[in-house]
């Protein structure tokens, strides 16, 4: 197929001062968790979206300089020669495919030291919370080591060039570089760094000017910048950040805009929240401001989006790092006139998540996403499975078993039939994405249900429930079980490690979040109290959904922090905000005793005292108090889960009638093996088909590992002792 007409104007190449971007698609800076330590990993990576069309692909923030190294961020460095080495393998990645290659330069200013041990140059010296309850200081520069820090960013430049780079992004939103002095919220100085916006931009002017002397024409210089850090007055507000952009115009090739302080996740906002393209009346207050192309952000999943925000003025060319990780190919399939085959974002920030916990990035959409070298996996080619002339029957039809049927055919399994007791495919996808702000969640059914419609092997059968004898009768030389997980109905939680006396679901006024969602179990009553112990998005939701009903709601959970994991995908200051005007009751560091004649006894996660040496009472610590007894008309349980089992335990106690049966092998996976997050449950199921005609699929293949080994450092010949002593020689 070819591309429909009306999307032209994204592939139109554009000028970006020495460079000439091949289309409109950038995938913005973006991180994977990557570090100098693992550059095939990210070169993989950024080569799969170069190969996808993407006509600009970028790196995450590189540090330039050792203060201001990110740990426990994870995210690589251009310190040395050494990292030009390292980098040149990304550029060289992205090169193979024609696209341009950027690197994002940054310098983040707050300091931890945990890796150097150093602190970072800042306007003032001011406590950063930069992560919960970690603060941390600066060194208030002097006006010399400001400019020496210039002189740093020119130096990083030269050593991008150097590593085959195109395009230089300085990094001047989320608080971080020149954005840290051009903050009145950063910068209390009073010299000509401080004080009125023309000084406050100094440091920016000075730094794109070092940057520019440092590589001339070799790359295109485009500054990252926040068009509003949503701080008022007190920090950079719009009117303040076009009069930047007016400055800096002239001496820079474009621009990559988007609105930010350090809380981020107005910027990085997931759909529960914001609606695609959420920045853009910001980009069409900056359209009159420069003259330079306009690149900018919003969670833009939809090409029609994508043409309009070029038409009207708003940008120029789309940036995106979700849509990207999501979909490496997007561009593709809107060239190929595949659009419907688009896998699009859903704007649940896992993948930010999983770096804001310091590790490798993950996505829900798109199980390859970081495994292109560790698995060798590509998102859009799969290979005929050895065992391909046979039948597979995948039992349970959620994220992990929709995801293992489709990878099964797609490696071209003779027939997969994908069975479920249910009405309807989905498995938990068929109630989740009903609670309010979850509605773009239904993207990871819809993807996958059009993907099964275009292949010829597979076929979906509904209202079928299966036992083990079943499933053995049935003639598949393949069994996998994929029947999901569920919410404890007796109240089992992860901080008592048991069920709550008294509770049980079975009665009128207790209820599971699947009771409510799938089978319309009324709530009673007018007071509701939701145990989250889950934390995520089941407790939340239902707290929305009931507070939206007329309930007087009470959010009783064991965390600090309302749905506590959305610390880490951004959305906590919002879902702190949203319970305010929900007028819900808040009970944090609570856990619950016992249930008694409706009325639960609630208790401080730490009320009891201090340790103590066992005494007659065998207690080792002094009891609290009794907790406080609430009453309640209706308790919602998201508290803990459990894996549904059954079947695949039942296959599993009658291994020995599988060779008369014709199975070959029973495999589980997702939830029914543990209870996890969406991301996980559908690597899992991915992970499984990929590796289905292993000589073990049940158990993962090694991955492959970028090791350093010691045997490389100096000349040691391979000897452990001569390295050693080596070593020692050389101290300082
Ligand atoms: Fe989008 Fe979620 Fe994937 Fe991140 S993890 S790219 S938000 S689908």
């Amino acid at each position: 197929m070819s591309r429909d007409a009306r999307y032209d104007i994204l592939f139109e190449p554009l000028q970006i001062g020495p460079k000439t971007l091949p289309n409109r698609f950038w995938q913005v800076p973006q991180c994977t968790g990557s570090t100098a330590e693992t550059p095939l990993q990210n070169a993989l990576h950024r080569s799969v979206k170069a190969e996808g069309g993407w006509g600009a692909v970028f790196t995450e923030l590189i540090s330039i300089h050792p203060e201001a190294d990110a740990l426990p961020l994870r995210q690589p460095t251009l310190w040395d020669d050494d990292d030009v080495r390292q980098l040149s393998l990304l550029a060289a990645a992205i090169h193979e495919h024609d696209a341009l290659a950027g690197i994002e330069l940054g310098y983040s200013g707050f300091t931890r030291g945990f890796g150097e041990r150093l602190v970072a140059r800042n306007p003032s010296q001011l406590g950063n919370e930069v992560f919960e309850g970690l603060i941390g200081y600066g060194v208030e520069a002097t006006e010399e080591e400001i400019r020496d820090l210039a002189a740093d960013w020119a130096t990083a430049a030269r050593r991008a060039r150097d590593a085959g780079y195109d395009i230089i992004c300085i990094h001047g939103s989320q608080d971080l570089g020149p954005a840290r002095f051009l903050s009145p919220f950063h910068n209390k100085r009073e010299d000509q760094y401080g004080g009125s916006l023309e000084n406050r931009t100094r440091h920016w002017i000075e730094v794109v000017q070092a940057v520019r002397d440092a590589v001339g024409d070799d790359c295109a210089i485009v500054p990252r910048v926040s068009l509003d850090d949503l701080r008022g007055d007190g920090g950079v507000p719009l009117g303040d950040a076009l009069q930047v952009l007016r400055w800096l115009d002239p001496l820079v090739d474009a621009f990559d805009l988007n609105i930010s302080s350090w809380d981020w996740g107005e910027d990085i906002a997931a759909s529960r929240f914001y609606p695609e393209n959420h920045e853009a009346l910001w980009h069409l207050e900056a359209r009159n401001a420069v003259t330079k192309p306009i690149i900018g952000v919003g969670r833009l999943t939809s090409p029609d989006t994508m043409v309009a925000a070029i038409k009207n003025g708003q940008l120029d060319v789309i940036g995106a790092a979700r849509p990207s990780i999501a979909d490496p190919f997007l561009p593709r399939k809107i060239d190929e006139g595949r659009v419907d085959e688009i896998r699009e974002c859903i704007g649940c920030n896992a993948c930010i998540a999983r770096w804001e916990a310091h590790s490798r990035v993950v996505c829900t959409q798109n199980a390859t996403m970081m495994e292109e070298f560790r698995r060798g996996w590509h998102p859009e080619i799969f290979t005929k499975a050895k065992n391909h002339e046979n039948d597979v029957i995948v039992i349970g039809s959620g994220p992990a078993g929709l995801e293992c049927a489709m990878v099964l055919a797609k490696r071209e399994m003779r027939n997969v039939h994908l069975i479920d007791g249910a009405s309807t495919m989905g498995g938990v996808l068929r109630w989740l994405p009903e609670l309010p702000r979850l509605g773009d969640w239904r993207r990871l059914l819809d993807y996958r249900q059009i993907q099964l419609d275009k292949l010829s092997n597979i076929e979906v059968i509904t209202r079928t429930p299966m036992t083990p004898e079943d499933a053995l009768d049935y003639g598949a030389g393949y069994v996998v079980v994929a029947t999901g997980a569920h919410f404890a109905a007796d109240g089992t939680n992860h901080v008592t490690h048991a069920p709550i006396p008294g509770v049980d679901a079975s009665l009128p006024h207790i209820l599971t979040p699947e009771q409510i969602m799938l089978e319309g179990k009324e709530v009673p009553g007018r007071t509701v109290a939701v145990l989250d112990f889950d934390g995520y998005a089941a407790g939340l939701g239902l707290t929305e959904l009931l507070s939206q009903k007329g309930h007087a709601v009470t959010y009783i959970t064991p965390f600090v922090r309302p749905a506590a994991y959305t610390l880490y995908t951004g959305e906590l200051p919002n879902v702190a905000r949203l319970m305010r005007e929900l007028d819900v009751e808040l009970l944090v560091e609570t856990y619950v005793s016992v249930m008694h004649n409706g009325q639960l006894t609630l208790h401080g996660l730490f009320e009891d005292g201090f340790r103590r040496f066992p005494d007659a009472s065998d207690s080792v610590r002094e009891p609290g108090g009794a907790g406080i007894v609430r009453e309640f008309d209706a308790v919602v349980l998201a508290t803990g889960r459990r894996s549904d089992t059954e079947l695949y335990r039942g296959l599993m106690a009658r291994k020995g009638d599988w060779a008369d049966a014709g199975v070959q092998g029973v495999f589980r996976a997702g939830d029914c093996v543990s209870p996890r997050q969406l991301s996980e449950a559908i690597f899992d199921g991915h992970r499984l088909g990929r590796e289905f005609d292993s000589s073990d699929p049940a158990t993962p293949l090694r991955t492959r590992r970028e090791l350093s080994h010691w045997g490389a450092m100096h000349d040691a010949d391979g000897d452990p002792r001569k390295l050693l002593t080596l070593i020692q020689q050389d101290r300082r």
